[in-house]
């Protein structure tokens, strides 16, 4: 398609109030037509830097929703491409002047993509399997994960990457495979447990164990919790709890989307807490913004409003509380990656840096482009496998420039893409979420302090041997459940 006619054609039939055929909401429609073509937003795109190609641009892909949504393009592949070739960053609506809300109308375009794409049974069921009925479910996830984790244990994983066989896997399969994160020796669940402090807490927080993390980041979910407590603040794990939907919305699945907020509005409306915590971006991003999901819901609307309310990411909590500045000494180079969720959509660019600065001996570096897309982002890793290697390189370098030890995140698709990243240059360079490293100072100073401080620290310590014991006779019961019905 050539795109200097699309434009154009665009200026002379602008109708801002029509009822498109993409968009069918009048709003929507509006926004669309806020953007002046000004290109502000191409030297922000992470994709469009890549490619040079406009198609592949913030600007591009609106010209191609407004071909669409005036009956002058038809969905098919040559326009559904470019719009899936987007990762859903949002560095596009940081800069824009007209302040066009990219993320909502490439999050609607991919409801009617999805309605339209034609895709082969197999690829159809398989989708439909793991977003519809593994991802949600985390008992079935949890298998699932712990199949791989044995895969992982007795060295098949090695042997097949070592066999170089992965090539005859069809389609990305072969290169997942190499990707495939280490999963944790335990799992991280949300059973209702309760993490209490010695004396009166400063706030008591709901904690969202999501989906993947508790699978590959357990004992990094522990630490955040431990830096929580550390600082008078209780945690409760409400018990159904799940997914935030992310994924979905991502792939235009907004009804799984919905119900999956829904689900977990019900699980943290149920506590009495001062805020819901999420040490995702992604996720917290989220659920900041159920209360737009499901604002046509006649029930939920409230709730999703009041728990959006509520929803803070880790470390804007953590800074805001403000947190005790750690004093155990951390000596080394550390450099921070924004997560485009973080820094683009919830505008969290500053407070993490101001954690990690109270770290005593921690030296901050500043990475060029920091919040520039890593090239993880939800399915993106699998669907756009070529493009997130390029921009996972071009973040490599961009770290290996800092002669940084260390490079923190706050989202597990960053922290898993920067592992990546970092196992596949052989760099002896260490990926940590924020909390890893105030957990870790907290930890330090731990040695040199006196009185009520060890008997606090004793405490809680003592607190989380309780809850491991409760947690191994839950399962305990489950276990003994599960056979009973086996046996009856
Ligand atoms: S910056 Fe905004 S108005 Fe300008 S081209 Fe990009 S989306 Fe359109
Ligand atoms: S969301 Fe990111 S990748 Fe997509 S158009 Fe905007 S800047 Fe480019």
């Amino acid at each position: 398609m050539n795109h200097t006619d699309a434009t154009n054609h665009n200026k002379l039939s602008v109708n801002p109030t029509a009822t498109g055929v993409l968009f069918t909401d009048p709003a929507m429609n509006e926004d669309l037509y806020k953007c002046v073509h000004c290109g502000f937003c191409l030297q922000a795109c992470p994709t469009y830097i890549q490619t040079g190609l406009e198609t592949e641009s913030p600007r591009g892909r609106l010209a191609l929703m407004k071909g669409v949504n005036e009956g002058r393009l038809k969905i098919n592949d040559d326009v559904t491409e470019h719009w899936d070739m987007c990762i859903q960053c949002r560095a596009c609506e940081d800069v824009c002047p007209s302040g066009v809300p990219y993320g909502r109308l490439i999050e609607e375009t991919m409801v009617q993509v999805a309605k339209t794409r034609k895709s082969s049974v197999l690829k159809n069921a398989i989708t439909w399997l793991l977003l519809r009925k593994i991802l949600p479910d985390q008992v079935l996830l949890s298998g699932l994960m712990g199949v791989m984790r044995i895969y992982q244990k007795i060295g098949l994983h090695r042997l097949v990457s070592a066999v170089k066989m992965l090539h005859i896997i069809p389609g990305n399969l072969g290169s997942l495979h190499a990707l495939m994160p280490r999963i944790s020796d335990k799992f991280f669940s949300a059973n209702g447990q309760v993490y209490h402090v010695f004396g009166e807490p400063r706030a008591t927080v709901a904690f969202l164990s999501g989906c993947i993390m508790p699978l590959i980041n357990e004992a990094e979910m522990r630490a955040a919790i431990r830096v929580l407590t550390r600082n008078q603040v209780k945690v409760i794990v409400p018990e159904g709890q799940g997914c935030c939907g992310a994924i979905h919305s991502h792939v235009g699945d907004l009804n799984k989307a919905k119900d999956l907020a829904r689900k977990n509005i019900d699980a943290f409306l149920s506590e009495e807490i001062d805020a819901v915590l999420s040490s995702s971006a992604g996720c917290s991003t989220r659920m900041k913004e159920y209360r737009d999901l499901l604002q046509d819901d006649e029930v939920y609307s409230n709730k999703a409003e009041l728990l959006s309310s509520k929803v803070k990411d880790i470390n804007e909590f953590l800074y805001e509380l403000p947190i005790d500045p750690p004093k155990g000494r951390l000596e080394a180079n550390v450099t921070y990656q924004d997560p485009c969720h973080l820094a683009h959509t919830q505008k969290i660019k500053d407070q993490p840096r101001e954690l990690l600065k109270l770290i005593p001996g921690l030296n901050l570096i500043e990475m060029r482009n920091s919040d520039r897309c890593c090239g993880a982002g939800g399915t993106y890793v699998i669907t756009q496998h070529q493009m997130s290697l390029k921009l996972m390189e071009d973040k490599m370098d961009a770290i290996q420039d800092t002669d940084a030890d260390i490079v923190t995140t706050a989202n597990p698709g960053c922290w898993l893409q920067m592992k990546q990243g970092s196992r596949k240059s052989n760099k002896s360079l260490k990926v940590k979420y924020i909390t890893d490293l105030l957990d870790q100072s907290y930890q330090a100073e731990n040695e040199t302090i006196p009185g009520i401080e060890k008997v606090r620290k004793v405490f809680n310590q003592s607190i989380w041997e309780k809850e491991k014991l409760e947690l191994r006779s839950q399962w305990k019961n489950r276990t003994g459940d599960r056979r009973k019905r086996r046996n009856r």
